[in-house]
Protein backbone atom coordinates (compact mmCIF):
# COMPACT_ATOMS: atom_id res chain seq x y z
CA UNK A 1 0.00 0.00 0.00
CA UNK A 2 1.12 3.55 -0.70
CA UNK A 3 1.89 5.18 2.61
CA UNK A 4 1.91 8.78 3.16
CA UNK A 5 3.35 9.89 6.50
CA UNK A 6 1.88 13.10 7.04
CA UNK A 7 -1.70 13.79 8.00
CA UNK A 8 -4.26 14.44 4.62
CA UNK A 9 -6.52 17.82 5.19
CA UNK A 10 -9.73 17.52 3.86
CA UNK A 11 -8.80 20.97 1.63
CA UNK A 12 -5.28 22.68 1.41
CA UNK A 13 -6.18 26.22 -0.14
CA UNK A 14 -3.89 27.47 -3.59
CA UNK A 15 -2.03 30.33 -1.59
CA UNK A 16 1.38 31.36 -2.71
CA UNK A 17 4.07 33.83 -3.23
CA UNK A 18 1.99 35.53 -5.61
CA UNK A 19 -0.62 36.50 -2.95
CA UNK A 20 1.83 37.07 -0.23
CA UNK A 21 3.31 39.68 -2.81
CA UNK A 22 -0.18 41.36 -3.45
CA UNK A 23 -1.14 41.43 0.13
CA UNK A 24 2.49 43.15 1.32
CA UNK A 25 1.45 45.63 -1.71
CA UNK A 26 -1.67 46.64 -0.32
CA UNK A 27 -0.12 46.90 3.47
CA UNK A 28 2.98 49.43 1.81
CA UNK A 29 0.40 51.14 -0.17
CA UNK A 30 -1.49 52.36 2.90
CA UNK A 31 -4.51 51.88 0.77
CA UNK A 32 -6.50 48.55 2.58
CA UNK A 33 -9.94 49.45 2.16
CA UNK A 34 -10.48 52.08 0.22
CA UNK A 35 -12.00 50.06 -2.67
CA UNK A 36 -9.84 50.20 -5.77
CA UNK A 37 -8.70 46.30 -5.31
CA UNK A 38 -12.21 45.41 -5.04
CA UNK A 39 -12.96 47.22 -7.77
CA UNK A 40 -10.73 45.47 -10.01
CA UNK A 41 -11.54 41.84 -8.36
CA UNK A 42 -15.34 42.68 -9.04
CA UNK A 43 -14.60 42.99 -12.45
CA UNK A 44 -12.39 39.82 -12.84
CA UNK A 45 -15.70 38.03 -11.71
CA UNK A 46 -18.14 40.14 -13.20
CA UNK A 47 -16.07 39.63 -16.62
CA UNK A 48 -14.56 35.70 -16.27
CA UNK A 49 -18.72 34.92 -14.97
CA UNK A 50 -20.30 36.65 -17.73
CA UNK A 51 -22.26 39.00 -15.68
CA UNK A 52 -22.61 42.74 -15.88
CA UNK A 53 -22.24 43.62 -12.28
CA UNK A 54 -20.31 42.16 -9.42
CA UNK A 55 -20.51 43.38 -5.84
CA UNK A 56 -18.26 42.04 -3.51
CA UNK A 57 -18.94 41.82 0.10
CA UNK A 58 -17.81 40.28 3.69
CA UNK A 59 -18.86 36.37 2.79
CA UNK A 60 -21.27 34.70 1.06
CA UNK A 61 -23.88 34.50 3.85
CA UNK A 62 -23.71 38.63 3.75
CA UNK A 63 -24.80 38.57 -0.24
CA UNK A 64 -27.03 36.17 0.38
CA UNK A 65 -28.73 38.96 2.87
CA UNK A 66 -28.23 41.95 0.68
CA UNK A 67 -29.61 40.06 -2.84
CA UNK A 68 -33.16 39.40 -0.65
CA UNK A 69 -33.30 42.41 1.07
CA UNK A 70 -32.95 44.34 -2.26
CA UNK A 71 -35.46 41.82 -3.84
CA UNK A 72 -37.73 43.55 -1.57
CA UNK A 73 -38.34 40.22 0.23
CA UNK A 74 -39.08 40.68 4.24
CA UNK A 75 -41.29 39.44 6.57
CA UNK A 76 -44.62 37.82 6.04
CA UNK A 77 -42.85 36.53 2.51
CA UNK A 78 -41.82 32.88 1.96
CA UNK A 79 -38.62 31.93 -0.06
CA UNK A 80 -38.04 28.12 -1.22
CA UNK A 81 -34.32 27.07 -0.42
CA UNK A 82 -33.43 23.22 -0.15
CA UNK A 83 -32.85 21.93 3.27
CA UNK A 84 -29.73 19.84 1.96
CA UNK A 85 -26.80 22.69 2.24
CA UNK A 86 -25.33 24.89 4.75
CA UNK A 87 -27.00 26.55 7.44
CA UNK A 88 -26.11 30.06 5.87
CA UNK A 89 -28.23 29.57 3.08
CA UNK A 90 -31.76 29.63 5.32
CA UNK A 91 -30.14 31.65 7.49
CA UNK A 92 -30.04 34.51 5.56
CA UNK A 93 -33.31 34.14 4.66
CA UNK A 94 -34.22 34.36 8.75
CA UNK A 95 -32.58 37.41 8.76
CA UNK A 96 -34.11 39.14 5.76
CA UNK A 97 -37.53 38.75 8.05
CA UNK A 98 -38.74 36.10 5.15
CA UNK A 99 -39.69 32.03 6.60
CA UNK A 100 -37.74 29.71 4.46
CA UNK A 101 -39.67 27.10 2.63
CA UNK A 102 -37.52 23.85 2.57
CA UNK A 103 -37.76 21.31 -0.20
CA UNK A 104 -36.24 18.40 -0.95
CA UNK A 105 -33.91 17.21 -3.09
CA UNK A 106 -32.89 14.79 -6.78
CA UNK A 107 -31.29 12.00 -4.82
CA UNK A 108 -29.13 11.75 -8.12
CA UNK A 109 -27.63 15.02 -8.11
CA UNK A 110 -28.70 16.52 -4.42
CA UNK A 111 -30.32 19.54 -5.63
CA UNK A 112 -33.57 21.10 -5.90
CA UNK A 113 -36.03 18.34 -6.97
CA UNK A 114 -38.14 21.35 -9.58
CA UNK A 115 -41.29 19.31 -9.39
CA UNK A 116 -41.37 19.58 -5.37
CA UNK A 117 -40.67 23.44 -5.96
CA UNK A 118 -43.59 23.52 -8.09
CA UNK A 119 -46.08 21.77 -5.23
CA UNK A 120 -44.40 24.27 -2.16
CA UNK A 121 -45.21 27.51 -4.15
CA UNK A 122 -47.48 29.43 -2.39
CA UNK A 123 -49.56 32.85 -2.59
CA UNK A 124 -46.72 34.10 -0.34
CA UNK A 125 -43.77 32.41 -1.67
CA UNK A 126 -41.62 35.50 -3.39
CA UNK A 127 -38.44 33.67 -3.94
CA UNK A 128 -36.33 30.55 -4.70
CA UNK A 129 -32.76 29.76 -3.56
CA UNK A 130 -31.78 26.42 -5.75
CA UNK A 131 -27.91 26.14 -4.43
CA UNK A 132 -25.31 24.56 -6.60
CA UNK A 133 -24.44 21.90 -4.07
CA UNK A 134 -21.02 21.04 -3.71
CA UNK A 135 -20.03 23.29 -7.16
CA UNK A 136 -22.60 21.12 -9.20
CA UNK A 137 -25.62 23.51 -10.93
CA UNK A 138 -29.32 23.19 -9.85
CA UNK A 139 -31.34 22.47 -12.57
CA UNK A 140 -31.34 26.00 -13.23
CA UNK A 141 -33.56 25.96 -16.92
CA UNK A 142 -36.53 23.86 -14.14
CA UNK A 143 -36.32 26.64 -11.39
CA UNK A 144 -36.09 29.84 -14.31
CA UNK A 145 -39.72 28.47 -15.63
CA UNK A 146 -40.97 27.86 -12.62
CA UNK A 147 -40.09 31.52 -11.10
CA UNK A 148 -41.18 33.24 -14.58
CA UNK A 149 -44.79 31.36 -14.06
CA UNK A 150 -45.35 32.55 -10.63
CA UNK A 151 -43.79 35.97 -10.73
CA UNK A 152 -40.75 34.81 -8.32
CA UNK A 153 -36.67 36.04 -7.76
CA UNK A 154 -34.45 33.72 -8.01
CA UNK A 155 -31.23 34.32 -6.13
CA UNK A 156 -28.85 31.60 -6.41
CA UNK A 157 -26.60 30.51 -4.17
CA UNK A 158 -23.27 29.45 -5.70
CA UNK A 159 -20.95 29.28 -2.98
CA UNK A 160 -18.85 26.69 -3.93
CA UNK A 161 -19.58 26.77 -7.58
CA UNK A 162 -17.59 29.65 -9.06
CA UNK A 163 -16.70 28.14 -12.68
CA UNK A 164 -19.17 25.39 -13.18
CA UNK A 165 -20.98 25.52 -16.16
CA UNK A 166 -24.89 24.85 -16.91
CA UNK A 167 -25.57 24.27 -20.77
CA UNK A 168 -22.72 25.67 -21.28
CA UNK A 169 -22.92 28.60 -19.93
CA UNK A 170 -21.31 29.71 -16.24
CA UNK A 171 -22.77 30.02 -13.27
CA UNK A 172 -23.37 33.38 -12.56
CA UNK A 173 -24.65 35.20 -15.63
CA UNK A 174 -28.05 32.47 -15.28
CA UNK A 175 -30.38 33.83 -12.36
CA UNK A 176 -31.33 37.11 -11.68
CA UNK A 177 -28.87 37.56 -8.97
CA UNK A 178 -26.27 35.21 -8.27
CA UNK A 179 -23.67 34.63 -4.74
CA UNK A 180 -20.68 33.21 -4.20
CA UNK A 181 -18.12 32.64 -1.36
CA UNK A 182 -14.46 32.74 -0.92
CA UNK A 183 -14.09 31.29 2.27
CA UNK A 184 -11.17 29.19 2.54
CA UNK A 185 -13.36 25.56 1.88
CA UNK A 186 -14.40 26.79 -1.68
CA UNK A 187 -12.89 26.71 -5.17
CA UNK A 188 -10.71 30.17 -4.52
CA UNK A 189 -10.35 32.21 -1.50
CA UNK A 190 -10.03 35.13 0.09
CA UNK A 191 -9.73 33.98 3.65
CA UNK A 192 -13.25 35.21 4.11
CA UNK A 193 -15.09 37.01 1.51
CA UNK A 194 -18.51 36.81 -1.37
CA UNK A 195 -19.71 38.38 -4.41
CA UNK A 196 -23.14 39.27 -6.06
CA UNK A 197 -23.30 39.10 -9.95
CA UNK A 198 -26.60 40.16 -11.64
CA UNK A 199 -27.19 41.81 -14.91
CA UNK A 200 -29.67 44.18 -12.90
CA UNK A 201 -28.21 47.59 -12.11
CA UNK A 202 -30.59 48.60 -10.00
CA UNK A 203 -29.96 45.96 -7.46
CA UNK A 204 -25.72 46.13 -8.06
CA UNK A 205 -26.19 49.58 -6.81
CA UNK A 206 -28.44 48.78 -3.57
CA UNK A 207 -26.27 46.34 -3.18
CA UNK A 208 -22.89 48.13 -3.55
CA UNK A 209 -24.66 50.95 -1.16
CA UNK A 210 -25.78 48.54 1.34
CA UNK A 211 -22.76 47.01 1.60
CA UNK A 212 -21.34 49.85 3.00
CA UNK A 213 -23.26 51.42 5.47
CA UNK A 214 -25.95 53.07 3.09
CA UNK A 215 -23.50 55.89 2.25
CA UNK A 216 -24.26 57.57 -0.77
CA UNK A 217 -20.35 58.28 -1.84
CA UNK A 218 -18.61 54.73 -1.34
CA UNK A 219 -15.17 55.16 -0.16
CA UNK A 220 -13.54 54.88 -3.82
CA UNK A 221 -15.42 58.01 -4.95
CA UNK A 222 -14.61 59.89 -2.13
CA UNK A 223 -10.80 59.35 -2.56
CA UNK A 224 -10.75 59.93 -6.09
CA UNK A 225 -12.60 63.08 -6.06
CA UNK A 226 -11.08 66.70 -6.60
CA UNK A 227 -13.53 68.18 -4.46
CA UNK A 228 -14.41 67.58 -1.21
CA UNK A 229 -17.00 65.02 -0.96
CA UNK A 230 -19.76 65.04 2.17
CA UNK A 231 -21.74 61.67 2.30
CA UNK A 232 -25.05 61.07 3.62
CA UNK A 233 -26.95 58.35 4.57
CA UNK A 234 -30.22 58.18 3.25
CA UNK A 235 -30.82 54.38 3.83
CA UNK A 236 -30.31 52.01 6.72
CA UNK A 237 -26.98 50.06 5.60
CA UNK A 238 -24.49 47.16 6.61
CA UNK A 239 -20.79 46.99 7.10
CA UNK A 240 -20.46 43.97 4.74
CA UNK A 241 -17.42 44.89 3.21
CA UNK A 242 -14.77 43.00 1.53
CA UNK A 243 -11.44 45.23 2.39
CA UNK A 244 -8.48 45.60 -0.53
CA UNK A 245 -6.26 43.22 1.80
CA UNK A 246 -8.67 40.39 0.59
CA UNK A 247 -9.22 41.68 -2.84
CA UNK A 248 -5.62 41.54 -3.13
CA UNK A 249 -5.57 37.95 -3.08
CA UNK A 250 -8.67 37.38 -4.81
CA UNK A 251 -7.26 38.99 -7.85
CA UNK A 252 -4.31 36.52 -7.61
CA UNK A 253 -7.01 33.59 -6.83
CA UNK A 254 -9.00 34.36 -10.25
CA UNK A 255 -5.47 34.13 -12.60
CA UNK A 256 -5.33 30.58 -11.02
CA UNK A 257 -9.09 29.55 -11.45
CA UNK A 258 -8.85 28.30 -14.78
CA UNK A 259 -5.93 26.00 -13.27
CA UNK A 260 -7.50 25.02 -10.03
CA UNK A 261 -10.67 24.24 -11.96
CA UNK A 262 -8.86 21.53 -14.24
CA UNK A 263 -6.80 20.31 -10.95
CA UNK A 264 -10.47 20.00 -9.60
CA UNK A 265 -12.12 17.89 -12.86
CA UNK A 266 -9.31 16.22 -13.13
CA UNK A 267 -8.90 14.63 -9.45
CA UNK A 268 -12.31 14.30 -8.95
CA UNK A 269 -12.89 12.35 -12.41
CA UNK A 270 -9.65 10.28 -11.18
CA UNK A 271 -11.91 9.25 -8.00
CA UNK A 272 -14.55 8.84 -9.89
CA UNK A 273 -13.20 6.02 -12.06
CA UNK A 274 -10.90 4.14 -9.17
CA UNK A 275 -14.17 4.59 -6.56
CA UNK A 276 -16.87 3.33 -9.41
CA UNK A 277 -16.63 -0.49 -8.43
CA UNK A 278 -16.43 0.00 -4.55
CA UNK A 279 -19.14 -2.21 -3.22
CA UNK A 280 -21.73 -0.03 -1.33
CA UNK A 281 -20.28 2.92 -2.18
CA UNK A 282 -21.41 5.79 -4.32
CA UNK A 283 -19.80 8.15 -6.19
CA UNK A 284 -20.95 11.85 -7.58
CA UNK A 285 -23.25 11.75 -10.15
CA UNK A 286 -22.79 14.39 -12.86
CA UNK A 287 -25.96 15.43 -15.57
CA UNK A 288 -23.88 15.29 -19.28
CA UNK A 289 -24.81 19.36 -19.53
CA UNK A 290 -23.20 20.58 -16.57
CA UNK A 291 -19.57 20.72 -15.48
CA UNK A 292 -18.68 20.50 -12.02
CA UNK A 293 -16.41 22.36 -9.68
CA UNK A 294 -15.62 19.48 -7.50
CA UNK A 295 -15.21 21.93 -4.44
CA UNK A 296 -15.42 18.66 -2.39
CA UNK A 297 -15.62 15.16 -3.24
CA UNK A 298 -19.18 13.98 -1.85
CA UNK A 299 -19.18 10.03 -1.59
CA UNK A 300 -22.81 8.20 -0.31
CA UNK A 301 -22.10 4.97 1.58
CA UNK A 302 -25.14 2.99 0.46
CA UNK A 303 -24.65 -0.68 2.02
CA UNK A 304 -26.14 -1.09 5.54
CA UNK A 305 -23.18 -2.51 6.99
CA UNK A 306 -20.80 0.48 7.38
CA UNK A 307 -22.74 3.80 8.85
CA UNK A 308 -21.14 7.17 7.32
CA UNK A 309 -19.81 7.40 11.09
CA UNK A 310 -17.52 4.44 10.99
CA UNK A 311 -16.43 4.83 7.63
CA UNK A 312 -15.31 8.55 9.14
CA UNK A 313 -13.67 7.39 12.31
CA UNK A 314 -11.91 4.61 10.06
CA UNK A 315 -10.36 6.92 7.78
CA UNK A 316 -9.40 8.93 10.46
CA UNK A 317 -7.39 6.15 12.03
CA UNK A 318 -5.24 6.13 8.84
CA UNK A 319 -4.94 10.23 9.36
CA UNK A 320 -7.38 11.06 6.41
CA UNK A 321 -9.59 13.99 6.99
CA UNK A 322 -13.17 13.49 6.29
CA UNK A 323 -16.74 15.99 6.81
CA UNK A 324 -19.96 14.47 6.89
CA UNK A 325 -21.26 15.12 3.90
CA UNK A 326 -23.52 18.22 3.58
CA UNK A 327 -26.08 19.22 6.21
CA UNK A 328 -30.25 18.91 6.66
CA UNK A 329 -31.19 22.36 8.19
CA UNK A 330 -34.53 21.69 9.46
CA UNK A 331 -33.31 18.97 11.71
CA UNK A 332 -30.73 21.45 13.25
CA UNK A 333 -32.24 22.43 16.97
CA UNK A 334 -32.95 26.10 16.10
CA UNK A 335 -35.08 25.11 12.98
CA UNK A 336 -36.88 22.18 14.64
CA UNK A 337 -37.58 24.82 17.86
CA UNK A 338 -38.91 27.94 15.53
CA UNK A 339 -40.06 25.80 12.74
CA UNK A 340 -41.58 21.79 14.50
CA UNK A 341 -41.38 18.84 12.56
CA UNK A 342 -40.86 19.05 8.88
CA UNK A 343 -40.68 15.70 7.05
CA UNK A 344 -37.61 15.76 4.03
CA UNK A 345 -37.36 12.04 3.16
CA UNK A 346 -34.21 12.24 0.58
CA UNK A 347 -32.21 15.23 1.91
CA UNK A 348 -32.57 13.38 5.67
CA UNK A 349 -31.24 10.20 3.72
CA UNK A 350 -28.63 11.84 2.48
CA UNK A 351 -27.17 13.73 5.51
CA UNK A 352 -27.05 10.49 6.90
CA UNK A 353 -24.99 8.88 4.31
CA UNK A 354 -22.81 11.38 2.43
CA UNK A 355 -19.35 11.93 2.95
CA UNK A 356 -16.09 14.33 1.95
CA UNK A 357 -13.10 13.29 0.97
CA UNK A 358 -9.53 15.29 0.47
CA UNK A 359 -9.75 16.71 -2.38
CA UNK A 360 -7.38 19.86 -3.41
CA UNK A 361 -5.46 21.56 -6.42
CA UNK A 362 -2.02 20.39 -4.88
CA UNK A 363 -3.15 16.88 -3.63
CA UNK A 364 -0.75 14.62 -5.26
CA UNK A 365 -1.22 10.86 -7.29
CA UNK A 366 0.35 9.13 -4.42
CA UNK A 367 -1.87 11.11 -2.06
CA UNK A 368 -5.47 10.12 -3.75
CA UNK A 369 -4.12 6.83 -3.81
CA UNK A 370 -3.81 6.35 -0.42
CA UNK A 371 -7.60 7.58 0.10
CA UNK A 372 -8.63 5.32 -2.22
CA UNK A 373 -7.01 1.93 -1.51
CA UNK A 374 -7.89 3.47 2.12
CA UNK A 375 -11.63 3.54 0.96
CA UNK A 376 -11.59 0.58 -0.34
CA UNK A 377 -9.90 -1.34 2.68
CA UNK A 378 -12.52 -0.05 4.77
CA UNK A 379 -15.67 -0.85 2.93
CA UNK A 380 -14.49 -4.52 2.32
CA UNK A 381 -13.68 -4.62 5.76
C1 LIG B 1 -20.06 27.95 2.27
C2 LIG B 1 -21.46 28.11 1.91
C3 LIG B 1 -22.20 29.24 2.30
C4 LIG B 1 -21.64 30.29 3.22
O1 LIG B 1 -20.59 30.99 2.66
P1 LIG B 1 -19.79 32.06 3.57
O2 LIG B 1 -18.93 32.79 2.59
O3 LIG B 1 -18.99 31.25 4.55
O4 LIG B 1 -20.79 32.93 4.22
C5 LIG B 1 -23.51 29.35 1.88
N1 LIG B 1 -24.07 28.42 1.09
C6 LIG B 1 -23.40 27.31 0.70
C7 LIG B 1 -24.07 26.32 -0.20
C8 LIG B 1 -22.08 27.12 1.10
O5 LIG B 1 -21.43 26.01 0.71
Amino acid sequence: MTQVQVFLPITRPCLSREEEEAVIEVIRSGWVSQGARVAAFEEAVASYVGARYAVATSSCTTALHLALLYCGIGPGDEVIVPSFTFIATANAVLHSGAKPVFVDIDRRTYNLDPAKVEEAVSPRTRAIIPVDQIGLPADLDAIQDIARRHGLHVVEDAAPAIGARYRGERVGSLSELTCFSFHARKVITTGEGGMITTNNEEMATQARIGRSHGASISDLARHQANAVAIEEYPVLGFNYRMTDIQASIGIQQMQKLDWILERRRTLGERYTAALGDIEGLEPPFVPPDVEHTYQSYCVRITNGRHSRDEVMAAMMERHIATRRGVMAIHLEPYYRRRFGAVSLPVTEEMARTTLLVPLFPTMTEAEQDYVIESLRSVMIR
